[in-house]
């Protein structure tokens, strides 16, 4: 099956066998009657397994060509499951410029717990294994990162982390499977905060995780138990139905995003513009060999360079909401160092390049001409 057939009915068995509903039945149930001790249809306790659950997870499985899905209360909820898959003394290599909330997690909760990351630029995957020793255990990656746009090379971190036998993290948000697919590049486990693209619509909060390997998803999942950060039955089938559109949504986005960068690009009040379907982006060429399309992420910096001209900027949008979070149908802007990246201290942050004049754009499916024309007026 190709992707745009995945995204409909990937993983998903269209045989209900009460009334043949095509959807999923919403499932929203904690438990299940046993006619015996033992004696269930699979189910025994939401928090272990749901239907409604299952088909979204399988579903998620299928368009990340990998074998088994889990998902989770939040993409946080999913990252914090594979850190649990450490213990005191273990080490991760970790991208430097990466999603605020997975710093936090990292430095705030688990190096309390006496995990040991270090965060590097890995734009140039030569650098990585100079902070690999035998302590470490997982390479985590996210790329195109958020909210620079650097793009890590997923099949070099892939050959690093076979020689010495560690895992590989993929964190897919900002590509999505339709673009990106990272365990077919090598990595072992790729995940996703879903209340982004995969969701599409804005309305729910949600991760995932997809694995090929089995003995990866049973210890996983065994995490997922344990621990509980479950999503319900609403919340999957919603995210079921946004990634129904994904690759509609996707093209979309892709093309407002590129008509957005070129506008922004040219025009005289903006600074820097980054995305990385420049062909002057540093790496754009490994854009190219391992994203299908460019996405609809762009960051840029006001020509002033004042947090007030950014600020200025964020508030005279209108199309654009000023939000935080991405990745839905309408168009977010937001302003890093004070909202997504305000949990990062301003000194390691501005090493990133995430300084005071940084806007981040998530440009949604709206019309293009409505979307310049609204950053035409706030840009004044
Ligand atoms: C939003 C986001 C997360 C965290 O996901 P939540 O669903 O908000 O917990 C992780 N990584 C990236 C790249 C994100 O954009």
């Amino acid at each position: 099956m190709k992707f745009n057939t995945k995204a409909i009915h990937g993983g998903q068995d269209n045989t209900d066998p009460a009334y043949g509903s095509v959807m999923p039945p919403i499932y929203q149930t904690s438990t299940y009657s046993q006619t015996t001790p033992g004696g269930h249809k699979g189910y025994e306790y939401s928090r272990s397994a749901n239907p409604t659950r299952t088909a979204l997870e399988k579903s998620i499985a299928s368009i990340e060509n990998g074998e088994y899905g889990l998902a989770f209360g939040s993409g946080l909820a999913a990252i914090d499951a594979v850190m649990k898959l450490f213990k005191p003394g273990d080490e991760i290599v970790s991208t430097n410029d990466l999603y605020g909330g997975s710093y936090r997690l990292f430095t705030k909760i688990f190096e309390n717990m006496g995990l040991k990351f270090h965060f590097i630029g890995m734009q140039d995957a030569a650098d990585i294994e100079k902070y690999i020793n035998e302590n470490t255990k997982l390479l985590w990656v996210e790329t195109p990162t958020n909210p620079m746009m650097n793009i890590i090379d997923i099949k070099a971190c892939s050959k690093i982390a076979k020689k010495h036998d560690i895992l590989l993290a993929v964190d897919n948000t900002f590509a999505t499977p339709y673009l990106q697919q990272p365990l077919d590049l090598g990595a072992d486990i790729v995940m996703h905060s879903a209340t982004k693209y995969l969701g599409g619509h804005s309305d729910v909060v949600m991760g995932s995780l997809v694995v090929k390997d089995k003995e990866l998803s049973e210890k996983l999942y065994f995490i997922q138990n344990a621990s509980g950060a479950v999503c319900g039955p609403q919340d999957s089938f919603l995210v079921l139905r946004g990634i129904k559109t994904l690759h509609l949504r996707m093209q979309r986005h892709c093309e407002n995003g590129e008509a957005i960068a070129k506008y922004l690009k040219g025009h005289p009040k903006v600074g820097k513009v980054y995305w990385p379907g420049f062909e002057d982006h540093p790496n754009h060429e490994i854009a190219k060999s391992q994203m299908s399309g460019f996405g609809g992420m762009i960051s840029f910096t006001t020509k002033e360079g004042t947090l007030e001209s950014a600020v200025s900027v964020v508030e005279k949008l209108h199309v654009f909401t000023l939000a935080e979070s991405l990745g839905g149908v309408e168009s977010l802007a937001g302003h890093p160092a004070s909202m997504t990246h305000a949990s990062i201290p301003k000194e390691e942050r501005e090493k990133t390049g995430v300084v005071d004049s940084l806007i981040r754009l998530s440009v949604g499916v709206e019309d293009e001409e409505d979307l310049i024309n609204d950053l035409k007026k706030a840009l004044g």
